[in-house]
């Protein structure tokens, strides 16, 4: 008998290729997603599987799954400082009563929980790198407040199942990650920069581009929350990639990486934009064994390939009106 995982927000970004991962590793996987921001497109590849089921289903609403479930990894949730805009009131939700339901079915099926928390818990960090023991600077009623208090929320809730219910839960801490089924118009700073440059746009960069980031190539990213599933540590892990870069760096290596001559523009910093973002991974190496594999320049190349196959129609469709009708390859 094979095991079997809930895998919530499975259509989006990260859910899909933790479905993808989880079945190469034999599991039975039951999809669960409301295609708010997520898109089918991400998982219709797996449709056809016997190992493979899809509940459209909205999990701020009580969650039922019929048969067992021995693990559920809970990534529903928008994850794009645009998303926390337009859809402020389903991000705390999702968070807070979704949380609560699927730790409810896992303490009714007995299964173990791996919760999607995230760096924003940390909010414009006054400590550099963050550290899991840090409590981090967040803005409760900004417009990132939205988000990073229903992650807050969402670590103490899991952590009171743990110590109340004897619940067995893990915490990962998601560092900026990036790959194949980004969402190219969520305003992310890499399908921002992508799209831009495939349709010959100037890229944006916000502020004067000095804050930084360090970026995470999917892969990498999955594998880490896999270990940290099968491992028996119960308290936060942070998992991203430690390799940082500020924005104005990182705008010129897209264009040295997509052979376009795109000039740079700068645009106003958004509210509460962190300034600086390095995960301090010693705990994951130590516990997990894990660190990213994947460089900057490889996972970036097979995410430019992954955005410049796609239509036309899809690069151009999107809050983007002004652009040059031109798309390089
Ligand atoms: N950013 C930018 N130009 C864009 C989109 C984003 O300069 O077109 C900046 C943004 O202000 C932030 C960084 O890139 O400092 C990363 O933004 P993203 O939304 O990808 O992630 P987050 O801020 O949540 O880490």
């Amino acid at each position: 008998m094979k095991k079997r995982v809930l895998i919530t927000g499975a259509a989006g970004f990260l859910g899909s290729h933790l479905c993808d991962r989880f079945l190469a590793e034999g599991f039975h996987v039951i999809a669960m997603d409301n295609l708010i921001t997520g898109d089918l497109k991400n998982i219709e590849h797996m449709f056809e599987r016997e190992d493979f089921q899809f509940y459209h289903h909205d999990v701020t609403t009580f969650v039922h799954v019929p048969g067992t479930i021995d693990y559920i990894l809970h990534f529903a949730s928008p994850a794009s400082p645009i998303d926390y805009l337009k859809i402020p009131i389903q991000t705390l939700k999702v968070g807070s009563l979704g949380t609560h339901n699927l730790l409810g079915l896992a303490k009714e099926k007995n299964a173990r929980i791996l919760i999607a928390s995230t760096s924003e818990v940390y909010g414009d960090p006054l400590v550099h790198p963050q550290k899991e023991t840090y409590y981090g600077n967040v803005n409760t009623i900004g417009p990132r407040g939205v988000y990073d208090e229903a992650k807050r929320f969402q670590e103490s809730i899991t952590m009171a199942y743990h110590r109340f219910h004897g619940l067995d839960t893990r915490i990962a801490r998601i560092f900026n990650t990036y790959g194949p089924r980004m969402r190219l118009n969520d305003g992310r700073v890499i399908p921002a920069f992508i799209g831009q440059a495939l349709r010959g746009e100037d890229l944006t960069v916000f502020g004067d581009g000095s804050q930084t980031r360090s970026f995470c190539y999917v892969d990498d990213q999955v594998d880490g929350l896999y270990k940290l599933l099968m491992s028996d540590y119960q308290l936060p892990v942070n998992i991203g990639n430690p390799n940082e870069i500020s924005i104005l760096d990182f705008a010129q290596e897209i264009i040295k990486l997509t052979q376009s001559n795109q000039k740079i523009i700068f645009k106003p910093l958004p509210k509460d934009d962190p300034m600086q973002r390095q995960p301090d991974i010693t705990l994951a190496r130590d516990i997990l064994d894990w660190e990213p594999r994947v460089s900057r320049s490889e996972g970036m190349k097979k995410t430019y390939d992954y955005f410049s196959n796609l239509s036309e129609e899809e690069l151009f469709k999107s809050e983007h009106k002004n652009f040059e009708k031109h798309i390089r390859k």
